[in-house]
């Protein structure tokens, strides 16, 4: 069984952590967002902060290959990229990873790419690898 690693990240935007205290998925701090649905319906979501883990809640209902718009809590930052989703076309959304890179999602819900990733690999796996202890 690989270890569970919890990621900590921060808004691209304004430099905030993400990390909501309050509010817990897989016993592990989640990371706390603001969503907006295509119909205009808002809400809290919160992601597994768990490496590997796609579990969420959310206050709105998503429906199944909804596309949706991630925000940052602190600045209200619309956090897509003008980047694409390599599977569905979707937007790519990002966050700034404490470890260093950055951390992917796709934007639609259900897509099979809605994990996270890093960018920069080799910095970040290494120092993933240092600071967890591998
Ligand atoms: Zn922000
Ligand atoms: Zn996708």
């Amino acid at each position: 069984m690989p270890k569970k690693v919890s990621l900590t990240v921060k808004c691209p935007n304004c430099g905030e952590f993400l990390t909501d205290d309050t509010h817990l998925i897989n016993n592990r701090k989640a990371i706390g967002l603001n969503i907006k649905t295509s119909d205009g319906k808002e809400g809290k979501i919160w992601l597994s902060s768990i490496y590997g883990d796609y579990n969420y809640t959310c206050e709105v209902p998503i429906p199944e290959g909804e596309v949706v718009d991630f925000m940052c809590p602190h600045c209200n930052a619309n956090l897509a990229r003008p980047l694409e989703c390599e599977v569905c076309q979707a937007p790519i959304v990002s966050f700034t990873c404490s470890i260093g890179g950055k951390v992917s999602i796709c934007s639609r819900n259900g897509c099979k790419n809605h994990y996270v990733v890093f960018e920069n690999l080799d910095t970040a796996v290494r120092k993933f690898y240092s600071e967890y202890g591998y």
